[in-house]
């Protein structure tokens, strides 16, 4: 049997699913007949839990250990273990009584506000886990079964996927996600295989054997298991450094450089970095990072790629980067709330913290450091940036063109800033009025879209009138068969995932810069996607 889902990381592998694990829902109150043993089965729930974070943190070093270790100092805190016997004697079962502890003490620090509150989370966390373990149901949260596994999740967010293992996780396969939500760009920037969007994958049991295509978006059920140590893999592995730079046939350069969220992304031989998403790097982070910290962190990405160029994003949280130290409200739509550069409306010292820190580690960088913003809207928004940006000394300042209005005006952005990336995961989400995160509209989200094409156009033409750089970091810049139509629409730059360098150089490489127009031309001219792609081939064919 085969599923069918949205392919948003190319590689093969067979393995056995393990799914991720919901938060066991608390069956209904019971009767306490016998308070002693239901204070032992608590206490038991409490004792394993405290075990399991210990023995998860021996494993972890620095900071990712300290929360392990003080979480299981938290399970163990005796006023906890009181108030949990308390209840039990005062007639609340055990797992009722565990809720009901955990819950107070979280109750206790959201009261407190600031960062304990955001401690209060944790809480709620290790509460699952140890109602999980007296019902005697699965632990929630990532499987870590000791051996290579197929992730099966009914959805995953960006915090979890950043912190997979690729060497245990082989392929993830949720039931929901969009073809360029950050789940699929960061298991794109893991080499993880990945397909979203599978229905009914989760009813997948436990440890049977998968085959998962994450270029055609399928999972074959049923398989035979692949034989030890051979499970194929594509993984991230291009020898950039032998690509050199890279030119149209007729010499025309188009700079290649690397999407990256972490030291993990970093390849040596790149041409250097047009996107650094440095939300990646606190992820799922409570504290708010000092300056001192985020120096620390962008300068180590800086100095991996000396002489070049390094392309830093300020903070996109919001949306499905939530940033916990940022305390954002709830919002009834989130991509359309407060996000990106918006943030800085609430939290505006954040924005200057980070421009410091930034600024800070450009000057003792040995790359040439350009900063930008995400969700930019407006030109008064990108002339605000770019006068704070420049005032902690920062030279090269852009924006992001994400929102149909900031490429409308693109001209108008540009007489304030540098240069301009376009972002075409979120510029093909507002576009086309359709959720990037929501599978069941691929074909709106395609980055073949004419509209979006036609944007991008604007964005390009903008740029070249103004003799400014235009690059593309959004994930059409991927695509080796895109790649020379966005040459052709006037973009300067690509910038992408490692594995996918070699195969864009290719295509770039292999044609002119008048060929290149005429693709853009005709992919722009086109009446959908499929109408641009089979324009694009059969001109590429001739
Ligand atoms: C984009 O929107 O295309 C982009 C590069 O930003 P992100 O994917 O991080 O939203
Ligand atoms: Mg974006």
């Amino acid at each position: 049997m085969l599923l069918r889902g949205v392919g948003v990381s190319a590689g093969t592998v067979i393995g056995p699913v393990v799914r991720m694990t919901s938060p066991a829902p608390l069956p209904a109150p019971r009767a306490v007949t016998d308070p002693a043993a239901e204070v032992a089965s608590a206490r038991h729930g409490v004792a394993e839990l405290a075990a399991d974070l210990a023995a998860r943190a021996e494993h972890l070093s620095g900071e990712a250990r300290d929360i392990l270790e003080s979480l299981a100092m938290i399970a163990e805190d005796p006023l906890l273990a009181e108030d949990i016997e308390r209840r039990i004697v005062g007639g609340t079962d055990a797992p009722h009584a565990l809720t009901e502890a955990f819950d107070a003490q979280a109750d206790l620090l959201r009261a407190d506000g600031g960062y304990l509150a955001e401690r209060a989370a944790d809480l709620d966390d290790l509460r699952d886990r140890a109602v999980a373990i007296v019902l005697g149901r699965p632990i929630p949260g990532i499987p870590d079964p000791g051996h290579p596994f197929v992730l099966v999740a009914a959805d995953l967010a960006p915090a979890d996927t950043a912190n997979l293992n690729p060497d245990q996780v082989l392929a993830i396969v949720t039931e929901r996600g969009g073809p360029t939500s950050h789940t699929a760009i960061l298991a794109r920037g893991l080499g993880i295989p990945a397909v979203v969007a599978v229905a009914g994958v989760t009813a997948v049991g436990d440890g049977s054997v998968v085959a998962v295509d994450g270029a055609a978006g399928t999972v074959a059920l049923g398989v035979d298991p692949a034989p030890a140590g051979s499970v194929p893999r594509a993984r991230a592995q291009a020898n950039l450094a032998d690509l050199g730079p890279c030119r149209t046939q007729d010499g025309h350069p188009v700079s290649l450089y690397l999407n990256i969220g972490s030291v993990k992304d970093v390849r040596s031989g790149a041409q250097g970095v047009g996107l650094l998403r440095t939300e990646f790097l606190f992820l799922g982070r409570k504290e708010t990072p000092s300056v001192a910290e985020q120096r620390a962190a962008y300068l180590e990405l800086f100095n991996a790629f000396p002489g070049t160029r390094v392309v830093i994003r300020t903070l996109d949280a919001g949306a499905d980067k939530p940033l916990p130290f940022l305390a954002l409200p709830a919002e009834e739509n989130p991509a359309l709330g407060v996000r990106g550069l918006r943030t800085a409306r609430l939290r505006p010292e954040v924005l200057d913290d980070q421009l410091a820190a930034i600024a800070s580690a450009a000057a003792a960088a040995s790359c040439e450091v350009w900063t930008m913003a995400p969700m930019v809207a407006t030109p008064n928004e990108a002339a605000e940036f770019a006068a704070q940006a420049r005032a902690h000394g920062l030279e090269h300042v852009g924006a992001m063109i994400e929102i149909p209005a900031a490429a409308l005006r693109a001209a108008r952005l540009l007489e304030h800033l540098d240069f301009l990336s376009i972002g075409t995961n979120d510029l093909g989400q507002y576009t086309m009025a359709a959720d990037r995160q929501d599978g069941r509209l691929p074909d709106l989200l395609d980055p073949w879209q004419p509209a979006l094409l036609e944007l991008i156009a604007l964005a390009a033409e903008a740029g070249g009138a103004a003799g400014k750089p235009v690059g593309v970091c959004g994930e059409a810049a991927a695509d080796p068969r895109l790649a020379p139509v966005l040459v052709g629409l006037g973009v300067t730059s690509l910038s992408m995932a490692a594995a996918a360098v070699s195969a864009v150089h290719a295509a770039l490489s292999a044609r002119t810069l008048t060929q290149c127009r005429d693709l853009a031309a005709k992919a722009r001219d086109a009446v959908d996607p499929a109408a641009a792609r089979e324009a694009v081939a059969e001109m590429s064919r001739s």
